[in-house]
């Protein structure tokens, strides 16, 4: 059981860059003390400082460290912390790390380690998503060699996709337009997984041509209360993975709203699951239909968004929930309050491949402007580090319509000053200037069908 009573005293942070902070900020917020858990490259980055205290877990290569996970609770042990918060990526959706934190006497700031375990692979979760009536992607097949794809494609059809049962962060999926392709992208999918996760294990499902990324974020304490807060549009992607996201979807009907965050509740009960969780889905525009992608177990990055149009802070949440206190608020209570967009900063050079340019920040200087949030690691004089992901910011505005918002993010990233290192700051100004974007007519390829290439030809 990882469920305490009574308030945490003390919580270890077992992550890095602008989550560690956030959830920082949200202990304070509580009046409960943090332990930062910090490999020896990140000894300067902001968390360091604002915790009350940064403990070396290990030198810069993540494997010995943020992933070191014995590193980990030996120090939140040795320094008396009575829970963990594993953020997000990492160690956040192991299940073995959630028992290790439970073994060790810890609260683990997140769901039961069997429901990370369940959701965690995708072939289960779609299966738990059907028998909860969940809508999922016609064709879902496991395929364990090319002769069995090329059996599967002929039941699924073409387009089809090729994901990895074990899969994150775009990682492992290959689109399979023609026949003749499909014996490559099966090795190529295969060696990609294998790599990123030590499991090749692949399947199949039909792939959505016109296709938004909708999600809903779930949060459900110990006593039975689980709730929905709304939906975040996840499309603007490039290589499967968000760049920009938004609440709420400019193009969700009320009636395909409701209906989604039906599904994502009745998933999230028929788990039995608890703390915050988000239900992935992918909307194909043409039908107005949804289909389960996949259940997030963790925090995600994006959910700033949802914060600011609901009000409800969802890390503090998180904690009162692991604490085995309720929900702070219920169902009816929950109303979306105006549009917000989120724009993930990187320390990369967009117009060479997106390729990460790390080092020493000499001038960084956001504006000042009201109803806007700044999510970030860095300050002037802080070196990013090369051995990372390379996001070193989120810039999330909320404003009563979208129109406005976009009008808000723009001012503000105009204003955004960073010297020293290359950021996509100028990338994000075209995204949200776009008129495709104004008018929300996109879809999850339309950055590199579109955007990049008119990119292309101007130069
Ligand atoms: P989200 O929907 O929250 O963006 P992602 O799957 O893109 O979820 O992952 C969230 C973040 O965690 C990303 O920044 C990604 O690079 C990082 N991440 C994902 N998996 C891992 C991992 N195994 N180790 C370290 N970081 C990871
Ligand atoms: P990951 O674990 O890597 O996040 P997801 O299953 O969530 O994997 O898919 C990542 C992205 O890939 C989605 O946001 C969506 O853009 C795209 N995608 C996934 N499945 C499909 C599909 N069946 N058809 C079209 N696009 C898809
Ligand atoms: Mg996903």
């Amino acid at each position: 059981m990882q469920m305490t009573t009574g308030r945490f005293r003390r919580v270890f942070v077992a992550n890095r860059g602008e989550i560690a902070v956030r959830i920082i900020r949200a202990c304070k917020d509580l009046g409960i003390e943090t332990v930062i858990g910090v490999s020896a490259a990140d000894r300067d980055t902001l968390g360091a400082r604002l915790a009350d205290r940064a403990i070396c877990i290990g030198p810069a290569a993540a494997k010995a460290s943020y992933l070191n996970a014995d590193a980990l609770i030996a120090a939140a042990r040795g320094t008396g912390c009575d829970a963990i918060h594993p953020g997000y990526g990492f160690l956040s959706e192991r299940a073995g790390f959630q028992r290790l934190c439970v073994e060790a006497g810890m609260a683990f700031i997140g769901p039961s380690a069997d429901a990370i375990e369940k959701m965690g692979d995708k072939i289960t979760a779609i299966a738990m998503a059907r028998r909860a009536g969940v809508p999922i992607v016609p064709g879902k097949e496991k395929i364990s060699s090319a002769e069995e794809l090329l059996q599967a494609i002929g039941d699924v059809g073409l387009p089809c996709l090729i994901k990895a049962t074990a899969g994150g962060g775009g990682r492992g999926m290959r689109v399979v337009r023609e026949l003749a392709a499909a014996e490559a992208a099966f090795k190529s999918a295969q060696a990609e997984a294998l790599a990123a996760f030590g499991d090749g294990t692949l399947y199949l499902e039909k792939y959505i041509s016109r296709a938004r990324h909708i999600e809903i974020q779930v949060l459900a304490d110990h006593h039975g209360n689980v709730c929905h807060l709304f939906e975040r549009d996840c499309t603007v992607q490039r290589r499967h993975q968000k760049l920009i996201e938004e609440a709420p979807s400019a193009v969700l009907a009320p009636a395909t709203r409701t209906a989604m965050a039906e599904a994502a509740l009745a998933l999230t009960r028929a788990a039995g699951y608890t703390n915050a969780g988000t239900v992935e889905f992918v909307y194909d525009i043409d039908s107005d239909r949804f289909y389960f992608l996949e259940m997030n177990t963790r925090v995600q990055v994006e959910h700033p968004v949802t914060e600011m149009i609901t009000g409800i802070d969802i890390v503090r949440e998180q904690i009162r929930i692991a604490a085995g206190e309720r929900l702070s608020f219920s169902q009816d209570q929950v109303r979306i309050d105006g549009a917000a967009i989120e724009c993930r900063i990187n320390a990369e050079d967009a117009t060479r491949g997106f390729q990460p340019i790390p080092g020493l920040i000499t001038t960084w200087s956001p504006p000042a402007q009201t109803g806007v949030r700044l999510d970030t690691h860095c300050y002037a004089g802080y070196r990013v580090p090369p051995y990372y992901d390379s996001m070193i910011a989120k810039v999330i505005v909320r404003a009563p319509t979208r129109e406005a918002a976009i009008e808000q993010m723009n001012r503000y990233l105009d204003g955004f000053h960073v010297e020293g290192i290359t950021t996509t700051i100028p990338f994000q100004r075209r995204v949200i200037t776009h008129r495709g974007f104004a008018a929300a007519d996109v879809t999850t390829t339309w950055v590199e069908d579109e955007l990049l290439r008119e990119a292309a030809e101007t130069v």
